[in-house]
């Protein structure tokens, strides 16, 4: 009898010492990849010491600041590393570009006067990485949505000065999120200079993380995700893709799940909005789904699962599933052997791992 239709699928675990990657018939193209200017550290220890920051920051960086394991150790030191070590590192994973972006919460954390600033100067600094190595590296405007006028005019600068390709913004901004219309300025400058805006995850805010606590599961394990998904979907449901139908928003870690809940968000959405029951759940021009299948790109950031890789691609359509390792995050070089092993034509893993970053993010070879 042949079961293999029926049989459990196993999740793949990365070895721990991986043969490097082949040189493949594709560039690989990575995503989702963090850094940090020398100074950024020591500016969230500041925000810790006077208490400012919020409980899910000030567990995760608290944590960070204050440990010496390995991968912690590996995560704040190469997000500062911007030269020789780390094209060594996309040397040995067979990575060659990074599409590079502030690491989160980025100056979300902040004061809006000193986000403001800070933000312009880590594009700066970006910006100057990049010209030491603009065959290996691409960058994302980070912005302060604290200031949403000047995040705008930020975006102009990124986009007409800086040569950068995109946006970065984390989930949300002191338990305030995008979906607020005091924001959208934001939304109207990216579109207008058609820059992609990668919406990458931060801890939950302190409305919502109580209970992710108790149990250990705020932060990347899955808080991160449930945070990140909401902020998404608020954005669909608050009308911002009618109002803006060119933008296109990023999600990592496989559409932070969101193409895994289609048929239930149409569903219900089509339910309780026809009920009237919230004032801010109103119809739609198109279907929740919709808007994921023509406003959304979607990387594998930290999942290297290639069932989940292909059922996005089905919903979503393979040129809307991009490759990201998550670097330093996540630096598993043997998930790229994973994802090269793939049972999908050449063609598709091509665009998976270079031509569909290639044209969101304007890439020249
Ligand atoms: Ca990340």
């Amino acid at each position: 009898m042949n079961t293999s239709h029926t049989a459990p699928v196993a999740v793949p675990a990365p070895q721990a010492n991986p043969a490097h990657p082949v040189k493949a018939d594709y560039l690989r193209i990575a995503t989702e990849e963090a850094f940090a200017p020398p100074e950024l550290f020591g500016m969230y220890k500041k925000v810790l010491e006077e208490g400012k920051a919020d409980k899910g920051f000030s567990s995760l960086w608290g944590f960070h600041f204050n440990n010496p394991a390995p991968r912690v150790q590996h995560i704040l030191k190469y997000n500062q590393e911007m030269g020789a070590e780390r094209l060594a590192h996309m040397d040995a994973a067979g990575i060659d570009i990074q599409v590079l972006s502030l690491t989160s919460p980025g100056v979300q954390v902040f004061d809006e006067p000193t986000a403001v600033s800070y933000a312009r100067h880590a594009n700066d600094f970006l910006r100057d990485a990049i010209q030491k190595h603009p065959t290996r590296f691409v960058g994302l405007t980070a912005i302060a949505p604290q200031n949403p006028a000047e995040a705008a005019k930020e975006i102009q600068r990124g986009a007409t000065q800086l040569d950068m390709r995109g946006v970065i913004v984390n989930s949300h901004t002191h338990g305030e999120y995008l979906s607020d219309r005091k924001f959208w300025d934001i939304f109207a400058a990216a579109e207008a200079h058609d820059q992609p805006i990668y919406l990458h995850p931060c801890s939950p805010p302190d409305a919502m993380i109580q209970p992710f606590f108790e149990a250990g599961l705020d932060g990347a394990v899955f808080g991160f995700g449930v945070d990140t998904s909401l902020s998404a979907l608020r954005l669909i449901t608050a009308g911002v893709f009618d109002h803006f139908p060119k933008l296109q928003i990023i999600l990592g870690h496989m559409g932070e799940a969101l193409p895994f809940w289609a048929y239930r968000l149409d569903y219900m959405h089509r339910a309780t909005s026809r009920a009237n029951r919230y004032e801010s759940l109103k119809p739609l021009n198109k279907k929740p789904s919709e808007y994921l299948q023509q406003n959304f790109y979607a990387t594998n950031s930290g999942v290297a699962w290639e069932p989940a890789i292909k059922f996005t691609q089905n919903f979503m359509g393979e040129d809307r599933v991009m490759y990201a390792m998550d670097y330093p995050y996540q630096h598993e070089v043997d998930e790229v052997n994973i994802l090269d092993n793939m049972d999908m034509t050449l063609a598709t893993k091509r665009k998976f791992f270079q031509t569909n970053a290639q044209t969101l993010f304007k890439i020249k070879l």
